[in-house]
């Protein structure tokens, strides 16, 4: 029969991390020694303190839908969580546990989200913001920073980019892609732009924030006139290699974790319920029980930063978070390289992968063509090979 897919669909760009993270998988079983830097996903086992509580939950037949925005209790560990470490405050109501914070992403935007609905996006941004913003009908406004200014958008950007239809700002810290983190003067500073647009509602992705190796983490909720505009978005995928447990939250204004709560209701039904259970454990534990892969970020970071400074054309920024380094590599735009015209970022990512077997995502995935992102979410002796290779197809 003739294939009838929505627009929607047809419109949507398949997710550049999971597309070429699928094609480094196809590679390897044709018998390639693909290097894999282009998903972000600890290379650590989940610990094994979280696995015995999933465990345990098995057996004490924790087999029934759960609440549809999560169990009582793990709402209360969030609470805790976020008063611990973010010194907000929020009740019961304003918390939903989802399948990853991927879909507590998606469940904000459609809650809130009319045709039409301008959301600023300082760019380089997570690979799914925008298209998410666009299943929701909305329009995504990328403001493009600069490596100078460490990827951040300033003030002055955001105040540019407000329009009468602006109707929330998305962003991450640290953030994916570029490890950058907004320290709190920098935050005070888009606060105080907000402050005069009350009605813009903000998404803060912090899902990266224990993988912090600066000053600390500032929640922009936890800013002057900001808590009751903000939805804070976390998760235990990246600081707890936690990833195919699917497990996100947010805590938000009670309006909108309603409406998740509802959109929920009719799409998941909720999320895991064993992995729920696993995830009181995990946001119970002091964070020094997870600080050994923090500390091998750190040290991969620099370990990373310095085999990548050796190559000429390689120009970085040092992120402070996160797991991905973002360099611009546009220094090599119009240079043929193993008979390869390179032309722009993308060109480049396949140049790597198919000369030195080295899977990355192109920038202008994450809204920057510029760029490419390497992940370092791997092993040393991985990512001393990776960058060998790349130096070898470059010289
Ligand atoms: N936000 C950012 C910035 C991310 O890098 C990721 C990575 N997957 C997510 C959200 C989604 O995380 P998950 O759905 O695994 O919780
Ligand atoms: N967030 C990770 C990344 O950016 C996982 C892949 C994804 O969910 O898109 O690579």
């Amino acid at each position: 029969m003739t294939q009838q897919l929505s627009e929607r669909v047809l419109n949507m760009a398949t997710s550049a991390t999971l597309a070429m993270a699928a094609k480094a998988r196809e590679l390897r079983a044709e018998g390639k020694d693909i290097i894999g830097l282009s998903l972000g996903e600890p290379d650590f086992n989940t610990p094994d303190f979280i696995k015995d509580a999933a465990k345990e939950a098995i057996d004490q037949n924790y087999n029934s839908y759960s609440p549809v925005d999560g169990y009582a209790d793990l709402k209360q560990a969030i609470i805790n969580k976020f008063k611990r470490d973010n010194q907000l405050t929020y009740t019961p109501s304003q918390i939903v546990v989802s399948t990853g914070a991927k879909q507590s992403l998606a469940n904000v935007a459609l809650a809130v989200i009319n045709p039409g609905d301008e959301v600023i996006l300082p760019a380089p941004y997570w690979v799914s913001y925008s298209d998410i913003v666009k299943i929701a009908e909305g329009v995504p406004v990328e403001v493009q920073t600069s490596i100078e200014n460490d990827f951040k958008m300033t003030a002055e950007q955001l105040e540019a980019a407000i329009t009468p239809k602006t109707k929330m700002i998305w962003y991450s810290s640290p953030c994916n892609p570029s490890g950058s983190v907004y320290s709190k003067a920098e935050l005070e500073a888009l606060a105080a732009v907000l402050r005069k647009h009350p009605n813009i509602i903000i998404v803060s992705d912090e899902i990266y924030e224990h993988i912090n190796f600066g000053e600390g983490h500032t929640s922009i909720a936890s800013i002057d006139g900001m808590y009751d505009r903000t939805v804070t978005v976390n998760g235990v995928s990246k600081a707890f290699a936690m990833t195919g447990w699917r497990i996100g939250y947010i805590g938000a204004p009670e309006w909108i974790a309603r409406a998740c709560n509802k959109m929920q209701g009719q799409i998941t039904s909720g999320a895991n319920c064993i992995a729920q259970r696993a995830t009181i454990t995990a946001l119970e534990a002091p964070v020094s029980k997870i600080k050994y892969m923090i500390d091998k970020f750190h040290e991969r970071r620099d370990l990373v930063l310095n085999l990548l400074g050796e190559i000429k054309g390689f120009q970085l920024n040092v992120p402070e978070g996160a797991f991905y380094v973002f360099p611009n590599i546009s220094d090599f735009f119009g240079k043929t390289i193993k008979g390869k015209t390179i032309e722009n970022a993308s060109d480049f990512s396949l140049l790597l992968l198919e000369e030195a077997n080295v899977a990355t995502v192109t920038g202008e995935a994450f809204g920057n063509p510029n760029c490419i992102r390497i992940s370092y979410a791997a092993s040393e002796a991985e990512l001393k090979e990776a960058i060998k290779r790349i130096k070898e197809v470059l010289s």
